[in-house]
């Protein structure tokens, strides 16, 4: 029987067919497809993703509710052992004002070692960038003891209705997922989570001369307002974990009224709310909710009701100890890049396989500040070093080497 390789070995073999030139090749034709969401088509990125994955050999499941935000999992290895799903989405926000842009916003314009365009981070880097590592590692042909998913979506900036949400009815049970979103690639050991609510006030109308025989519902969402930035903001600083910023909430939307000279009978407010590990949704609601209802009492007449929208999503955080975790922060560690983890304060597409149990954690390159905003760019070197790094914690997930216990 022949020794088994070492793991540096299996590295190298699939390091050594990462090439710079094909990334930018991959990343500029890819950016240079516009799917902004909405309306969302991704049809034609899809296809474009597909392309060398299914003529490297591997099998691609096409899978979708939405013709339009099609969602493909392409999978390579032998089926049995462990199973390493790795995710990114094609699909962008809009570009706003375009005068707002020096740079052609689908022209993937290379400048300073920077690709420049919508998408050319959030999310089309973590793409390209996983697509080339999912190659490289089935070009290299190293022995693996279990199975690379990697999966590209549609509609993750809507909701992911259409997108991972499929996918993950359709593969549950990863043992493992890697989400690419922008982490500057450092190891995120999970995400915060969200418990957003609606407070609508309820008064009563009257003529806008007459407002004595009236309960003015904006007055009373304004009392709401400020007794939560008074009582509740300044104790969500003190609610910290190490991998994350502190609990937020911020009121987002706020509508009501009718006209110029009606007492405004409804009014409702839209609440932000980041969560910590260690909150629980219904928690929070509740503590938002008792404030809201003491505070309307300043505006007789008025009544306020909570409506959620979504269940809402506690916080995951993975420990550093991890195997998952382990293997990334070793990737890192192996290119001389970041080992200190941290934590994604935004939302991603991980929390459709982290509610399903499945441990997930974010990395990506590019800089979350930049995404959504005019000339969002990439650097081309960070693109590499992410390739590189989730083609080494695939090699240590999934590779048969001497001392993989995967
Ligand atoms: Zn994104």
């Amino acid at each position: 029987m022949d020794a088994k390789r070492t793991l540096s070995d299996l590295e190298d073999a699939v390091l050594s067919l990462i090439s710079e030139d094909e990334i930018v090749a991959f990343h500029r034709g890819l950016v240079q497809i516009p799917s902004v969401n909405p309306p969302g088509d991704c049809v034609d990125n899809i296809a474009f993703v597909q392309k060398p994955l299914e003529e490297a050999g591997f099998s691609i499941d096409y899978i979708f509710d939405d013709p339009t935000q099609p969602n493909i999992a392409a999978s390579y290895g032998p089926t049995g052992g462990k199973k390493l799903l790795v995710n990114a989405h094609v699909d962008v926000v809009p570009i706003g004002e375009r005068s707002a842009w020096k740079h052609e916003p689908f022209g993937a314009e290379v400048e300073d070692g920077k690709i420049y365009g919508r998408g050319a981070g959030d999310d089309k880097a973590s793409v390209t960038a996983q697509v080339i590592a999912s190659l490289a590692l089935q070009r290299s042909g190293i022995p693996l003891k279990g199975q690379l998913i990697y999966t590209c979506v549609s509609d993750e900036e809507n909701g992911g209705v259409h997108g991972a949400s499929l996918v993950a009815e359709k593969y549950p049970d990863p043992d493992w997922a890697i989400v690419g979103e922008q982490t500057l690639n450092r190891v995120a050991v999970g995400e915060k989570g969200g418990a957003g609510v609606q407070f609508v006030v309820h008064g009563k109308t009257a003529h806008g001369a007459l407002p004595w025989e009236g309960a003015n519902a904006i007055e009373g969402a304004a009392e709401i307002i400020v007794a939560l930035r008074r009582e509740y903001w300044p104790k969500l600083k003190d609610r910290v974990h190490w991998a994350f910023k502190p609990s937020s909430a911020s009121v987002n939307m706020i509508s009501g009224g009718v006209k110029a000279n009606v007492v405004p009978d409804r009014a409702t407010l839209l609440i932000d709310r980041r969560i910590v590990p260690g909150e629980k949704p219904d928690d929070v609601r509740n503590e938002m909710f008792e404030i809201a209802k003491q505070a309307i009492q300043n505006v007789p007449g008025c009544t306020v009701e909570m409506e959620i929208g979504f269940p809402g999503k506690e916080a995951n955080a993975n420990a550093v100890t991890d195997p998952l975790v382990v293997a990334m922060l070793g990737a890192n560690e192996k290119l001389g890049l970041n080992t200190e983890p941290t934590g994604f304060s935004m939302g991603t597409d991980g929390r459709f396989w982290n509610a399903k149990g499945v441990p997930t954690i974010i990395y990506g390159p590019g800089d979350p500040s930049l995404a959504h905003i005019p000339d969002e760019w990439v650097g081309i070197d960070e693109m590499v070093d992410a390739a590189r790094a989730y083609a080494v914690a695939m090699v240590r997930l999934l590779g048969d080497y001497e001392g993989n216990n995967n």
